[in-house]
């Protein structure tokens, strides 16, 4: 086992990782920007190494400087915790190449699954129901494009291969804006990720999100650790989670998650990771694949008992998993509330200094954050503060204890989305459990419409 990681990450997820560490007797390494010097998990850590300036791309995107701070601390692993440099294939080979571990897949892995067309062709390949669509990028010519949409059949979507963050992506459900939407979204992908492939998929118009987690070692041995539903989401950002999906038959589940875990050893995956699918109709449609640790994990641990950055760092190390996939056993039901920074209505950021704090607790709840009274929230980064996790024997259970814990909470001085989130617990649809990945985004139009 490790001697010593460095986390490269910042926020609840920085403190989560050092828990994790701590726990495994491990010591700590964080770096920070100077913006994030008075961070909690900044103080407890064993050591902290500023490494730049406020803005990402000068510290926690800065490659070189990371990798000093590994060096001059003798840290032997890195933890990319999610977001910023977690699914760069070319950090992970910067960090393994300068005699680091990368906790995490292997960067052939992390490369492959970060062009989509390639990740849908390998998930083909290795037996993974994908959403019907163009096979691979498209080509040039636009009467091939049109004959390709129309074997689709329309509404369908063009989403751009290098793309990710929910951005480069069009419908288009005519064939008259067929060709002019294809340039567009090409011109985009360009500009924005640098590569203008794109690829058609069909537009399927009542999903749900469901993805499967995994757990791999570099011995070939996968396991997978059941569903989560992600359906509740704005503008293509999750807003609360939940394990295991509502109604989802267990055959059902154990069909895609097997074929999940077999995926990661035809492909020799390492690590934990997430296979996201749109769900309809009784049949999961495979969208990407994500290569690292995910907000949501949470809800999962609760399920199973396992703390799978734990399991992320034992993989990392070499171990062989110590799980058999009759031992992954779901129990209970967990939902996973996101708590932002910003205007509940208006989603404007709302970053400062957080005059007083007091955390729900009580039977099932987890309060996974970094904040404190005094603390300021600071505006460089995304407005995630924290996220409270409630567990319940059943949907039902965990649904009231974090109504309970969510009125209890207290965040004075700067503007959260608890309000939200309360209002959403109290959601018929909701309660039913089951609503599509556009449900939110068409509550929130009504309710402006009639001047909520
Ligand atoms: P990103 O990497 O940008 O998150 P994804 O491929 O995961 O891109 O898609 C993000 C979201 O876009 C999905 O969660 C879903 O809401 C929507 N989406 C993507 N593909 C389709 C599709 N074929 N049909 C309907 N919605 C889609």
């Amino acid at each position: 086992m490790f001697g010593k990681i460095l986390i490269a990450n910042r926020g609840e997820i920085a403190l989560r990782i050092q828990r994790a560490c701590r726990e495994l007797g491990i010591r700590t390494v964080v770096v920070h920007s100077v913006a994030d010097t008075e961070a909690k998990y900044v103080k407890l850590a064993d050591e902290s190494v500023c490494i730049g300036p406020a803005p990402a791309a000068q510290s926690y995107l800065n490659m070189p400087s990371i990798i000093s701070a590994a060096e001059v601390t003798d840290a032997e692993a890195i933890h990319p915790g999610y977001g910023f440099l977690s699914e760069n294939a070319d950090f992970a080979e910067k960090v393994e190449g300068s005699g680091f571990v990368f906790i995490g897949p292997r960067p052939e892995n992390i490369r492959l699954m970060g062009d989509k067309v390639n990740a849908k062709q390998a998930m083909l390949k290795a037996g993974v129901p994908c959403v019907a669509g163009s096979d691979g990028a498209l080509p040039e010519d636009p009467k091939e494009i049109v004959r390709i949409a129309r074997r689709i059949g329309y509404p369908v979507i063009i989403k751009a291969s290098g793309g990710g963050g929910g951005r480069g992506m069009r419908v288009v459900h005519t064939e008259a804006a067929l060709l002019n939407a294809a340039s567009l979204t090409r011109a985009e992908a360009q500009a924005a990720f640098g590569n203008p492939g794109v690829y058609l998929e069909k537009y399927l118009e009542n999903p749900r999100h469901i993805e499967i987690q995994v757990l791999a070692d570099e011995h070939k041995n996968a396991v997978f650790l059941g569903e989560r539903d992600c359906s509740m989401q704005r503008r293509h950002q999750k807003v609360i989670e939940e394990a295991p999906a509502p109604d989802l038959a267990e055959k059902l589940r154990d069909r895609i998650g097997e074929r999940c875990a077999e995926a990661c050893r035809k492909i020799g995956y390492r690590g934990a990771g997430t296979f996201e699918f749109l769900y309809q109709d009784g049949e999961f449609h495979f969208i990407e694949m994500n290569t690292r640790i995910q907000v949501e994990h949470p809800v999962t641990e609760m399920i199973t008992g396992i703390d799978l950055v734990q399991e992320q760092i034992r993989v990392a190390a070499g171990e062989k998993l110590r799980l058999r996939q009759k031992d992954v056993q779901l129990r209970g039901h967990a939902i996973e509330c996101r708590i932002n920074a910003e205007d509940p209505y208006r989603f404007t950021p709302s970053p400062g200094r957080i005059e007083a704090y007091h955390p729900p607790g009580g039977p099932g709840i987890r309060v996974d954050s970094h904040i404190y009274a005094g603390y300021t929230v600071p505006s460089h980064y995304d407005s995630l503060i924290g996220k409270v996790i409630a567990f319940g024997s059943s949907r039902d259970q965990a649904i009231r204890r974090m109504r309970i814990a969510l009125s209890e909470m207290v965040i004075e001085g700067i503007k959260t989305n608890v309000p939200l989130h309360l209002d959403l617990l109290h959601d018929s649809r909701f309660l039913r459990g089951g609503t599509s990945i556009h449900y939110l985004e068409e509550k929130l139009a009504r309710e402006r419409k009639s001047g909520h």
